[in-house]
């Protein structure tokens, strides 16, 4: 077995033995594959071992290994943070959006998805740790801003992204996820149509994150290696 596909199947055990634990289904769990500096050959052997989620930061990188993998059917999600003159591109070659702020953002995709395609799935970013470098919205932003992205057209409000605080200690991990959980719920009374998912857990934190609802985690080193940049 190669290193990847044995990373692979060591997430994945990770994930089942997290799910078992919180009395989840497995299946609740997507695991998105975070290759970002990953060239499209690695994205390649994810796929052939049995991944087709594909999340990626940088548009520009991101643009060259889509045209080099066009005859995978995978589909891509967008983690980083989108300028106003980046969404065209984002709304056109993507299926997933995680780290939407802020309402123009959301009307720009909105519009600027291409007819035909169906609705984008978008995350609201929350800056879950109130850190003054983070991006996201802040929780008190947050219903407005929900509200607000629920009644556009071509978007699809999903749920929530965050990026919780590094920490070694579970319980401040799942302390930041299970706030980002109840931050769902309260949203989702506001909302028409409640949000499903929660993006959250990487390589060094997943099993919190399941523990407290994730439905995505999202990893990369623990798959394709540290990326030496
Ligand atoms: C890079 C990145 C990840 C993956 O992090 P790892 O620690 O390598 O698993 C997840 N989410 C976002 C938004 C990222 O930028």
């Amino acid at each position: 077995m190669s290193i990847l596909t044995e990373n692979i199947a060591q997430v994945r055990r990770r994930i089942e033995a997290a799910a078992r634990t919180s009395q989840r289904p497995p299946q609740a769990i997507g695991l998105l594959a975070v290759s970002k500096t990953w060239p499209a050959e690695s994205i390649s052997n994810a796929h052939a071992a049995g991944l087709t989620h594909m999340g990626e930061n940088y548009l520009q990188e991101a643009r060259a290994k889509q045209a080099q993998l066009s005859h995978l059917p995978l589909v891509w999600h967008f983690l980083g943070n989108i300028q106003s003159n980046k969404t065209r591109e984002v709304a056109a070659h993507f299926d997933w959006v995680h780290a939407v702020d802020r309402l123009k953002i959301a009307q720009r995709l909105s519009e600027q998805r291409p007819a035909g395609m169906q609705p984008l799935n978008i995350c609201l970013q929350v800056n879950i740790s109130n850190e003054a470098s983070k991006s996201g919205c802040s929780p008190q932003q947050l219903p407005q801003l929900a509200q607000a992205v629920e009644k556009l057209d071509n978007v699809r409000l999903r749920g929530l992204m965050v990026i919780p605080q590094p920490s070694d200690d579970v319980e401040e991990q799942r302390a930041a996820f299970r706030q980002t959980r109840m931050l769902l719920e309260q949203t989702n009374a506001l909302l028409q149509t409640p949000m499903d998912t929660l993006s959250m857990g990487m390589s060094s934190d997943l099993e919190a994150a399941i523990a407290e609802g994730a439905t995505w985690v999202r990893v990369g080193t623990a798959i394709f290696g540290t990326r030496t940049p």
